[in-house]
């Protein structure tokens, strides 16, 4: 073969552009991205791994994907062995905000940036923060409440402490509750955190809540739709499932059904598309040594980071055709069947 101009291989009979296989690119042309995950636990998380791995894949890069299972240990082992294989640049979705600032340094140290995505990791110098607005994520959820509850008693099923959205959640939550609370028409009479996000814990914490209330619970803000799963689990063994209204968030398949079913009355939907294919462009950029300028700065206690936050939005029953069924996040025939 001769080379075209290009740099491309010319087939010497047809002349034509040999299309040369992605395998066989030279290994020092291309980006590789290493994404160190928390958790593949809820359903979204999947999305974001086989969707970054696309969208970055589209742009010529390759992707070297690691999965903590929830262990913050494990998280930070993992995140050294992809700076010691010496990726261009990492992306991570941190178990825990403060201890994975580690992870950050070491990075820098090998002259690696690191992208904080969908979680912000705390007092570190990340280069990037790329995420959904978090706080909007609550407001959400609460507005759809007190539209339908406007006066009772609340239940607050938090998120991991450990999770820095979770407190962004919570903040959202409490945005929209406090004039509510200083009117007195709303009561928050129980607000927990659930430890590593799990349903279990939040069946605990909703079982702890219905029985310090002798089951007398207006309604349920979880801060997940798994943790709505749970809490919803303990509202069944009472009786009250789809008595008590819950909002959940993610618009997991399960809680697209339950709204359907009338078990749940809202959901939010993060479109993860939009996440993983900015967080892609980005990584990609900022892997090249292009300096990123972003309209946000989030301070993570150290210092101000260039973020980008997309837009959530709320699915209930009325919309949820032309939300997540139009975007073929599920489909028509999983979310009604
Ligand atoms: C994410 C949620 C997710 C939760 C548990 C949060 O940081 O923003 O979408 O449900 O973690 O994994």
């Amino acid at each position: 073969f001769v080379t075209g101009c290009d740099g491309g291989n010319i087939n010497p009979e047809t002349k034509a552009p040999m299309k040369v296989p992605k395998s066989e690119t030279p290994a020092k042309d291309q980006i590789t991205i290493g994404f160190s995950m928390d958790t593949l636990k809820e359903e979204r998380w999947l999305k974001d791994r086989d969707l970054f791995k696309e969208e970055a894949e589209k742009l010529g890069a390759k992707v070297e994907i690691m999965e903590a299972d929830g262990d913050d240990a494990l998280q930070i082992v993992q995140a050294e062995e992809l700076i010691s294989k010496g990726v261009d640049v990492l992306v991570v979705v941190p178990f825990n905000a403060e201890s994975t600032a580690s992870i950050v340094n070491k990075a820098h140290i090998a002259g690696i940036k690191v992208i904080s995505y969908d979680r912000l990791i705390k007092n570190a110098d990340i280069d990037l923060y790329i995420s959904f607005d978090n706080e909007r994520v609550g407001e959400l959820q609460a507005e759809a409440m007190t539209k339908l509850v406007p006066k009772g008693k609340y239940v607050y099923i938090g998120g991991a402490e450990t999770d820095n959205n979770a407190h962004l959640f919570k903040k959202g939550v409490f945005n929209i509750l406090k004039p509510f609370i200083e009117s007195g028409d709303i009561t928050v009479v129980f607000d927990q955190w659930t430890e590593n996000w799990t349903p279990a814990n939040a069946y605990a914490n909703m079982e702890a809540a219905l029985g310090a209330n002798h089951n007398q619970i207006d309604a349920v803000i979880a801060a997940n739709d798994a943790t709505a799963g749970g809490a919803i689990k303990a509202l069944e063994l009472q009786g009250l499932k789809g008595k008590i209204p819950i909002a959940g968030q993610d618009a997991e398949l399960a809680a697209a059904k339950r709204i359907v079913e009338g078990t749940q009355i809202m959901t939010v939907y993060k479109p993860i598309r939009s996440l993983a294919k900015t967080a892609a462009e980005l990584a990609v950029k900022v892997a090249k040594g292009k300096k990123i300028e972003t309209d946000r700065k989030v301070n993570n206690g150290k210092i101000e980071v260039p973020s980008v936050l997309l837009t959530p939005i709320a699915v209930d029953k009325l919309n949820i055709d032309e939300t997540i069924i139009k975007d073929g996040f599920h489909s028509r025939e999983e979310v009604y069947q």
